[in-house]
């Protein structure tokens, strides 16, 4: 009997997972459902050009149909509850969707109300609305000083925070208005860049162009009357225009069905991607708990091992397909950039192993 294929979400891993599917099985062997409560998708890494270059944004932002194959059935509708028990997805409109294989691909959600004063205060770039708001800023910014930093750990792309202080220190030169404006940047780690081993790199960059930085600096919160920023380890960093990206967390129907950790993450399994506990129900992407970057490019390898065994399973074929912990990361600084190639171990200091 054909399987059912259920996907909540539709990014680039709820989207890639269904293509391969739809790809490696017959009509007669399963069907494929992806669930969004959005029905677009959008193109992230571009945001940081809507932001600093000439992005159009609809450049950035296509309907979900036209990406995903013809055979994937697309359902625009908010998933309320995953009933592990019963094998369903409850929706918001009261339809139902019960599945033989269940792909979480939720993502993460931007949760700024957990540091008082973000809000009100800090402009940020990681939806297409507030990339808009921070470029008109941006435009009208020729003096002062521009604070850019996170509210909280994980967030998605772990390099794009110190991605636009170099973009935007190359804009500020092209705009002849870099000597009138101080870049300073706020890490929560000892360091300037998450990956240890490319650290030396974004700091040589930072060095020779004069962006300055504090290291240690967890975000307590902020104070938009004095427009001052306050930290966990008891510092206070002054601003004229702040970039701060919100707290990250795990979707609220991964929380409301009791499927998460404390941040709403799904407890995956490192290696098979299956989430713990369950033998029909995966985790791929940023929805996942594992200790790697939350990236398009994490979510596109876990997708083709995820659709591999399950596809193979339907078959009767036996495969073992494993994710390494494979990342591809590009980090633009406006006039040079930076690639790496990264494969999270447990063998190495910082648990990653950069090429
Ligand atoms: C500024 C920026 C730059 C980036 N640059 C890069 C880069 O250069 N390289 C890279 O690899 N990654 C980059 N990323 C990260 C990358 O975009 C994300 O990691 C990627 O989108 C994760 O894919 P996903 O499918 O797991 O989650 P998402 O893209 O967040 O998709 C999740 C989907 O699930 C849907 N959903 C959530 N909850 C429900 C529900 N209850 N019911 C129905 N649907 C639901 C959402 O509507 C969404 O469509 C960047 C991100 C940002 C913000």
């Amino acid at each position: 009997m054909s399987k059912k294929i259920v996907i909540v979400g539709g990014g680039p891993a709820g989207t890639i997972v269904a293509n391969l599917l739809t790809k490696k099985l017959k009509k007669e062997e399963a069907s494929v459902t992806v669930i969004d409560k959005t029905g677009r998708h959008v193109y992230e890494p571009g945001l940081l050009y809507v932001t600093l270059s000439d992005q159009d944004p609809k450049g950035i932002v296509k309907d979900e149909k036209d990406i995903l194959n013809k055979k994937v059935r697309l359902i625009v509708d908010e998933a309320t509850k995953i009933d592990t028990k019963r094998k369903m997805v409850e929706m918001k409109s009261g339809n139902r969707f019960d599945y033989d294989y269940l792909i979480i691909a939720t993502g993460a959600r931007l949760c700024p109300e957990e540091v008082p004063g973000l809000k009100e205060a800090a402009y940020h770039f990681y939806t297409v609305d507030e990339a808009l708001k921070l470029k008109d800023a941006l435009e009208k910014f020729d003096k002062g000083k521009i604070v850019i930093g996170v509210g909280g750990v994980p967030y998605k792309c772990p390099p794009a925070p110190a991605e636009i202080a170099c973009f935007l220190d190359y804009k500020l030169r092209k705009r002849k208005t870099r000597d009138k404006v101080e870049i300073h940047y706020l890490s929560p780690l000892p360091r300037i860049f998450p990956i240890e081993s490319v650290d030396p790199i974004v700091n040589k960059i930072f060095e020779k162009e004069g962006i300055k930085y504090t290291t240690f600096f967890n975000v307590e919160s902020v104070d938009p009357k004095r427009k001052e920023v306050h930290s966990l380890e008891g510092e206070t960093i002054g601003y004229d225009l702040l970039i701060l990206i919100p707290p990250h967390r795990g979707s609220k129907v991964i929380e409301d069905s009791g499927l998460g950790d404390r941040g709403g993450w799904v407890p995956t399994d490192r290696y098979t991607l299956k989430v713990k506990g369950y033998d029909d129900v995966y985790a791929i992407g940023d929805a996942t708990d594992l200790p790697i970057s939350k990236s398009g490019a994490a979510a596109h390898y876990e997708a083709k091992v995820v659709a591999n065994n399950i596809a193979s399973e339907i078959k009767g074929i036996e495969s073992r397909d494993k994710y390494n912990g494979k990342v591809v990361c590009l980090c633009d600084a406006g006039n040079k950039a930076i690639y790496m190639i990264i494969l999270q171990s447990p063998l190495v200091p910082d648990g990653s192993i950069v090429c």
